[in-house]
């Protein structure tokens, strides 16, 4: 992290978890962490779209950012069963998260839609959260750095200077991902800091130094400091652990500490 240049940020991803009825519990249980440190670190919860009314209900007044976990790339009209970015905007969603490798993997979403998808989180003034990670196939045939490549490079297409601030990269390794095997702090710290070289190529050393690039793959409590000690990690994607938003608090504290 570098709290001199960019936010550090906590960004949950529920996934397709919890009843309507229970996010009222969760906020409840949350809300003493996002006070005392949501200063220091940005708190993103990102629900199922069925509970999102009622997230932004319950985290009203706090220090907890809503966001969602997919996104439509078409605007309006005859897309059944699709949610717009308009849409989740005018329910009060600040954040999307877009190109999660299991909806690259299982809903066939490509680079191509990815892009399309980040457009239109933007135009709508949300802030995406783009995923991008290798598969453990690709990391042993030694194809990361383009993996990642191709995937940054294709979501920013077209991004123009002023408004790539507010997107915030995910490293999400598939590998790590749901499986308990985090990538050490020296494997995730060596990506992120190519992402951050990648972004600087594109749109130079200022914008480079403000985009938040988070890690994702079963960060907990144990390891979320050293991860967060690496400076081009700014903050985490977390999946299994922000189920219990105890260990989501207890991983918000970490967050709010100084570590470079
Ligand atoms: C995720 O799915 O974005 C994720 C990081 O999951 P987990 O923390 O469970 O690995």
């Amino acid at each position: 992290m570098n709290r001199k240049y960019r936010n550090t940020i906590i960004a949950a991803n529920l996934k397709m978890n919890m009843l309507p009825s229970n996010i009222k519990a969760y906020a409840e249980a949350l809300k003493p962490a996002a006070s005392a440190y949501g200063k220091r670190c940005g708190i993103v919860v990102c629900p199922s779209f069925v509970l999102v009314p009622q997230a932004v209900k319950a985290f009203r007044d706090s220090r907890v950012s809503v966001g969602a976990q997919n996104v439509s790339q078409f605007e309006s009209g005859a897309y059944t069963g699709e949610v717009s970015a308009p849409q989740l905007a005018d329910l009060g969603v600040r954040y999307v998260i877009i190109g999660h490798s299991e909806r690259r993997e299982m809903f066939g979403e490509t680079d191509e839609t990815v892009n399309q998808k980040v457009h239109a989180a933007l135009a709508a003034n949300l802030r995406p959260i783009v995923c991008v990670g290798e598969t453990l196939a690709q990391r042993e045939m030694g194809i990361t750095s383009e993996v990642i490549t191709l995937q940054v490079k294709s979501a920013l297409a077209g991004v123009p200077a002023t408004k790539v601030r507010r997107v915030v990269i995910a490293y999400e390794p598939v590998w790590a991902i749901g499986t308990g095997l985090a990538a050490t702090d020296t494997e995730a710290a060596a990506v992120c800091r190519e992402i951050r070289t990648l972004v600087r190529g594109l749109y130079g050393a200022r914008i480079a130094r403000a985009v938040s690039i988070l890690y994702g793959g079963s960060m907990n409590e144990q390891n979320t400091r050293g991860l967060l000690a690496q400076p081009d990690i700014d903050g985490g994607l977390i999946g299994s652990a922000s189920l219990s938003p105890e260990t989501l608090s207890a991983i918000i504290e970490i967050a709010s500490h100084d570590y470079v």
